[in-house]
């Protein structure tokens, strides 16, 4: 209390109504400010204040419920105590809201309100004159020993704590510095004492009756900590457990609630948990082993390690859901309408779960195939997971597998491991609580590999319909039944998935999105669902469709819609700042002139402060820019393309399509070819097959060198590179674009900015098809390109690419590189005084 020597506090105070307990001198108090005044409170004393001053606030209790803080000013208590903020923390969730860290100075009377709003402010009387307290003298009489008396008490409390935890040594200490006449302050806020005890020590303004009040609460304190101590044989962590650091104090304090009788209940427990067991429905087998394991159970002193092992493994026993299960609710019509309702577009993938889900309901035999979907991240091959489960009215549960590389992350681990548990099939069941639920196997793809052994053989187990309805956790050492389960597979790329479990599964393919698709996507759903996550409405935020699609081409390039939806979460997040600002509209600012005055219309407008302006935020260019900063992805095209040597192709990667770029230069040298940033082996031989096939061609299309003589190797190196050089790029699939590249360097010629192609080559200058078409069109798309060069044979995959993009696109069909060469330079390779009259036509070599 020193470190408060003489302080004045200020005659207006603007007072923090509080209802969660009482703030008394000498102590620290965590209040959570919520209420639309108190926030006011905050927002302009404490956060924007600078002086000391302006940190000491009046913290009064409010009698009153605070859910009406809106309406009408609570009955105050006429008490309060002068506070300093030591800390304030603000968090927006689940709703905005401050956390103070008060300490308590002094007590103050409310003379006079005011005003009451945009908070409360008032005229007080300081009640505790701080200074006296520092002169070190003695009290005397009746009052002098009534605080002898009440030290004592308090030291004696202290004494019952255990001495070696600090908190408690330094309380002892504490006990003999502070004044004498602040003990019962500090140790009514510290000790066990109702909300109500506390106000009748604050109201104490006389010191002596302050001592009495407070005296029979340390009194009662002392008394319950014996009788606790007397009933409990000495456990060597006892006074650890008698120590409570009680929440919204610094100080630590005491717990009756503390459950002694925890022994006594012993023998009860044990009736219950018996009757558990006999109740869980197990199958035969497993309650066998479940009563040889309880009956253990009862002989075991509790003390015993495997006690606590062997009482987790029968209580798992108990809880999995061996007979409970959900009905299935199934109707085809309703399963059509909540998928479309869900999710839109993806119309081959619902399709196909349609008739998956048919042949269930007139087959209610479950030994189906196991569905994989397969594709790049964010497509909703989660959502379409969970939206079968509800079209089924089945529980939902997802596993991730995603870095699983030992078998008993499914398995289980044995019982005789410390800390060992039950594998993540189990602990599934043990959520749901049913025992046919979904389960959805998130990322199939990136099941690890290693020394504990494989977790896909153990996967396999539990996916075959033969050996699944006795699978063995080893944890658990008794089958389980999972014939019921309906698992459902997803995963990036089929490539990686070990080949015996693809062979369990049915492989449903999820391509990415349209530029269309997303647009319509981010208005049917992820907005919608943003909006309600950033507790916005329509009227309050507006993204016109074409904001939407410059977010989709600027700021994202993905197949799926999760980073769509994350950008439209900050979009949210930015207006949900700016709608929580309206609050403070100067309307509500504005102090009222007529205090006291209560009017009728008072409460309205108090309610008009959580209303949102009336003027939605509409998201414009300028505004999207301000929010999601300048765009990441615009003018990339079109400036690479300046140079003679660079082509852009099409990959295929597990994220969804991609353009890549290829680029070349050359250079004085010996005919030697570096290739660089990360390449396969594939792509190196496409690389020498282009070369290749170009010195062979040199005269036919008028390739020169660096001085202009015909070998283009000769006396030059040639540096061929592919940016983003972190991703390993393999896969025959560039070799069109590698020798577009080189053919625009030898000659000088700027390829086309806006095409795109892709197609494997020959020795021989054949065009051969390659996989993935559908994503490397969307990709070429999507960044903005006109001209896509495919190999002829792939013609029949463009039926698979949606009509609007099909219908954007210039699509050339190549059986030879002539026809790609001849697409790919304007004018056509080698130049022709008659450009070809359609670039559908393709000639043979
Ligand atoms: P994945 O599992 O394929 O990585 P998610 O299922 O997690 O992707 O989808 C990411 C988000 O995109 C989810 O919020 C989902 O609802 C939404 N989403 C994806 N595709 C669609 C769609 N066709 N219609 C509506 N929402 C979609």
């Amino acid at each position: 209390m020193s470190s408060n020597d003489g302080i004045q506090i200020p005659s207006r105070l603007p007072l923090l109504l509080t209802d969660e307990g009482v703030l008394l001198p000498g102590s620290t108090m965590r209040i959570s400010v919520d209420t639309p005044r108190n926030m006011q409170l905050v927002k302009s004393r404490l956060l924007k204040g600078t002086s000391l001053k302006s940190t000491i606030i009046g913290v009064i209790p409010n009698t009153k419920d605070p859910e009406h803080d809106n309406q009408e000013l609570p009955s105050l208590h006429s008490i309060g105590t002068a506070g300093l903020a030591v800390q304030v923390v603000g968090s927006n969730w689940p709703k905005p809201h401050y956390t103070l860290l008060i300490t308590g100075l002094c007590r103050f009377r409310v003379a006079q309100m005011l005003k009451e709003r945009p908070f409360v402010v008032a005229e007080v009387e300081q009640l505790d004159k701080l200074e006296q307290y520092t002169e070190g003298q003695e009290l005397d009489g009746e009052l002098g020993e009534l605080a002898q008396r009440f030290y004592q008490d308090a030291v004696q409390l202290v004494g019952m704590l255990d001495m070696s935890v600090p908190v408690v040594a330094k309380l002892r200490r504490l006990l003999d510095s502070l004044p004498r006449e602040t003990l019962p302050d500090v140790l009514a806020s510290m000790i066990r004492t109702s909300n109500k005890e506390k106000l009748q020590v604050l109201d104490a303004v006389d010191l002596e009756e302050r001592f009495k009040r407070a005296l029979p609460l340390l009194t009662r304190q002392i008394e319950g900590l014996k009788l606790l101590q007397k009933t409990r044989k000495p456990r060597p962590d006892d006074d650890k457990r008698v120590l409570v650091v009680r929440k919204g104090g610094v100080f630590p304090g005491h717990q009756f609630s503390l459950d002694e009788e925890g022994e006594d209940e012993d023998g009860d427990d044990m009736a219950v948990l018996d009757k558990k067991v006999k109740e869980a429905g197990m199958p035969e087998h497993a309650l066998r082993v479940c009563l040889k394991e309880l009956k253990r159970l009862k002989k075991m002193p509790q003390s015993m390690p495997e006690y606590a092992l062997t009482r987790s493994y029968v209580e798992l026993m108990v809880e999995l859901p061996w007979n409970k299960s959900t009905t299935d609710c199934l109707d085809i019509r309703a399963a059509r309408v909540l998928l479309d309702n869900d999710h839109y577009a993806m119309e081959k993938l619902k399709k196909r779960v349609l008739e998956y889900l048919a042949v269930r309901q007139l087959k209610s035999a479950l030994k189906g195939p196991i569905l994989c979907f397969v594709g790049p991240p964010g497509v909703g091959k989660t959502s379409v997971g969970r939206s079968i489960a509800r079209t089924l009215g089945r529980e939902f549960h997802r596993i991730a597998l995603g870095g699983v590389c030992d078998q008993s992350d499914i398995r289980g681990h044995r019982r005789t491991y410390v800390g060992s548990m039950p594998g993540r099939i189990i602990n599934g069941l043990k959520t749901v609580g049913v025992n046919n639920p979904v389960f959805l196997l998130d990322e199939v793809d990136k099941l690890g590999k290693s020394l504990q052994g494989d977790p896909a053989a153990a996967l396999l187990e539990v996916l075959d319909p033969e050996q699944n309805h006795s699978f063995t956790d080893h944890y658990l050492n008794v089958s389980f039944d999972l014939s019921q389960v309906l698992f459902i597979a997803t995963a990036n790329t089929t490539a990686t998935i070990p080949p015996a479990l693809l062979d369990r599964m049915e492989v449903l393919q999820v391509p990415g999105y349209t530029q269309e698709e997303k647009v319509e996507i981010a208005h049917r759903h992820l907005i919608p669902h943003q909006l309600e996550q950033h507790g916005l409405t329509p009227q309050q935020l507006q993204i016109p469709h074409h904001t939407t699609l410059d977010i989709i081409t600027k700021y994202t390039r993905e197949a799926g819609v999760r980073s769509l939806e994350r950008k439209i979460g900050a979009i949210c997040r930015a207006v949900a700042v700016k709608v929580a600002e309206g609050h403070k509209s100067p309307k509500v600012e504005q102090p009222s002139a007529q205090q006291g005055e209560r009017k009728v219309d008072e409460s309205l407008r108090e309610s008009e402060m959580a209303a949102p302006p009336e003027m939605p935020i509409v998201i414009d260019p300028m505004a999207l820019k301000d929010i999601l900063g300048p765009p990441l992805f615009e003018m990339e095209v079109s400036e690479r393309l300046t140079l003679p040597g660079v082509a852009i192709g099409l990959a295929w990667t597990p994220l969804g399509g991609e353009i890549m770029f290829v680029e070349a230069s050359r250079m004085e040298g010996e005919g030697q070819l570096t290739l660089t940033g990360q390449l396969g082996d594939v792509m190196k031989e496409s690389a020498h097959l282009a070369i290749s096939w170009l010195r062979s061609n040199a005269k036919k299309y008028q390739l020169t060198n660096l001085t202009g003589g015909p070998d283009p190797l000769e006396g030059t190196d040639i540096h061929l590179h592919f940016p983003a050089g972190a991703v390993t790029k393999d896969g025959p699939s560039a070799g069109v674009t590698i020798v577009t590249c080189l053919a625009s360097l030898f000659s000088g010629r700027l390829v086309r900015s806006d095409v795109a192609m892709t197609g494997e080559i020959t020795l021989r200058g054949l065009v051969l098809p390659v996989g993935g078409i559908k994503d490397k069109v969307l990709a070429a798309h999507r960044a903005g390109l006109r001209r896509v060069i495919l190999p002829k044979r792939n013609e029949k995959d463009l039926e698979e690419i949606p009509a609007p993009v099909r219908a954007e696109l210039d699509f050339v069909a190549a059986s030879s590189l002539s026809d790609v060469l001849n697409a790919a330079f304007d004018g056509g390779f080698p130049i022709t005084t008659n450009p070809l009259p359609h670039p559908h036509v393709t000639s043979k070599l």
